[in-house]
């Protein structure tokens, strides 16, 4: 995305650290021009998930057709499975000529690419314990064992890697973290 001047938030964070609430409540409550990016995946939509409004549900052949034309920000194969997920350079420039700082809920490898290409605020929401992430995995009970567990291999690779974050914040209530994090991102405000 050569000449793209807006803001770029990365959020990240293991999956059932509490992300995805948290960013739905940030780009409510926080008074700044927040837009969420919304990624492409091929992985197959959760029950109430939107097409358009979650992710962009793709076919494994479309995914790689424009994988190929080079129209992904970063784009990476996560939990080994077979399910690519992708930052899509459209969705991020349409929002910056818009004004909007734009919101990335990516992972760590995918941080790291976009990083690499663009200046970005990239904080880090942690589940607080280990326990506790194995606990809210567990309760959401929207994957399988095998699936929980590859959850939890990869979330203990990414608490590992807190320290390229500029920021980590416990989510221990939504809205204390939220607050958190719409400070933080003020003190970033020009
Ligand atoms: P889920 O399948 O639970 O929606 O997301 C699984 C993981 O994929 C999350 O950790 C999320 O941060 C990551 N993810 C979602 N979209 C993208 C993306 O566009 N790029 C990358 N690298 N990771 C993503």
């Amino acid at each position: 995305m050569p000449g793209a001047s807006g803001k770029l938030v990365i959020i990240s964070g293991p999956s059932g650290a509490g992300k995805s609430s948290v960013v739905r409540a940030l780009l409510k409550q926080c008074d700044l021009p927040l837009r969420l990016s919304i990624s492409a995946t091929t992985r197959p939509p959760r029950a109430h998930e939107v097409e358009g409004r979650d992710y962009y549900f793709l076919s494994q052949e479309e995914f790689a057709a424009r994988r190929a034309r080079g129209e992904f920000l970063e784009c990476k194969e996560v939990f080994g499975r077979g399910d690519w997920y992708g930052t899509l350079k459209s969705d991020v420039a349409a929002g910056f000529a818009q004004g909007f700082w734009m919101v990335l809920e990516i992972d760590v490898a995918g941080a790291i690419a976009v990083l690499a290409e663009h200046p970005a605020i990239t904080i880090f929401i942690d589940p607080g314990s280990r326990e506790e992430l194995e606990r809210r995995l567990r309760n959401r009970a929207t994957e399988d064992e095998a699936s929980i567990r590859r959850r939890l291999e990869v979330a203990d690779r990414e608490l590992q890697q807190i320290h390229l974050y500029q920021y980590r914040v416990v989510n221990e209530t939504i809205p204390d973290t939220v607050k958190t994090i719409c400070d933080i991102l003020k003190r970033h405000g020009d």
